[in-house]
């Protein structure tokens, strides 16, 4: 939805049009401090849009922003944040997208299960279309380095964004990791083969791009 459609505030971006698609743009929170990240970089402006938000939308916000689901070929949850930070209220969006007949993606960090201490992926069965887990790196270090997780996770958050991935491939249709081309020291080969290895598909993104 462009930032001068009625349904929307002004000042808060929470749906926004790209590709012929809609992405969700429901917390400013994030789990990770990538270094490459626009908004650690002062940055809130992605493809024109300020996707700053001054709070954190409830579902019938975001349902009112996205409007006519029926315009968009995939309705996407990807802001400036970590939608599974906000999972009841995720999930909550994406039931009623559903009831209106969206295919639904959820572009994530893959840490959901980590940070809320269970296995989440069973709860996206039917309400998620498709997964891209941003992977990053192939090597702990490399991940930690440019994703920067919080202290308390970094012994654990690269495997356990494996582990999402791999947990995933049973309730949801479409996996795919994906890493950016260009960070210092990854070798998106080996990005691609860490994907094939867990059965999953792989992308390799472009620095900047969103989609
Ligand atoms: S996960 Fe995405 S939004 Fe969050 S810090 Fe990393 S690049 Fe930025």
């Amino acid at each position: 939805m462009k930032a001068d459609t009625p349904s929307l505030a002004a000042e808060q971006v929470l749906a926004y049009e790209l590709h012929g698609n809609c992405y969700l743009n429901i917390t400013y929170h994030c789990t990770l401090r990538c270094a490459f990240c626009p908004k650690f970089n002062g940055v809130w402006e992605v493809q024109g849009y300020n996707l700053r938000i001054r709070h954190e939308p409830s579902a019938d916000e975001v349902m009112a922003a996205i409007g006519d689901v029926a315009r968009y070929q995939e309705i996407v949850f990807c802001g400036l944040g970590e939608s599974t930070l906000r999972l009841e209220v995720m999930l909550d969006i994406a039931d009623r997208l559903k009831q209106q007949g969206a295919r639904i993606r959820l572009n994530t960090d893959g840490l959901g299960s980590l940070v809320h201490g269970r296995d989440i992926t069973p709860e996206l069965a039917g309400r998620i279309d498709a997964l891209s887990i941003s992977m990053n790196a192939h090597t702990r270090e490399l991940y930690n380095q440019h994703c920067r997780p919080h202290p308390d996770y970094l012994d654990r958050a690269y495997e356990a964004m494996l582990d999402f991935a791999q947990r995933a491939k049973a309730h949801v249709p479409a996996v795919t990791l994906t890493a950016l081309d260009g960070l210092e020291g990854v070798d998106i080969d080996a990005c691609r083969a860490q994907a094939e290895a867990l059965g999953v598909q792989f992308r390799r993104r472009v620095l900047d791009e969103v989609g």
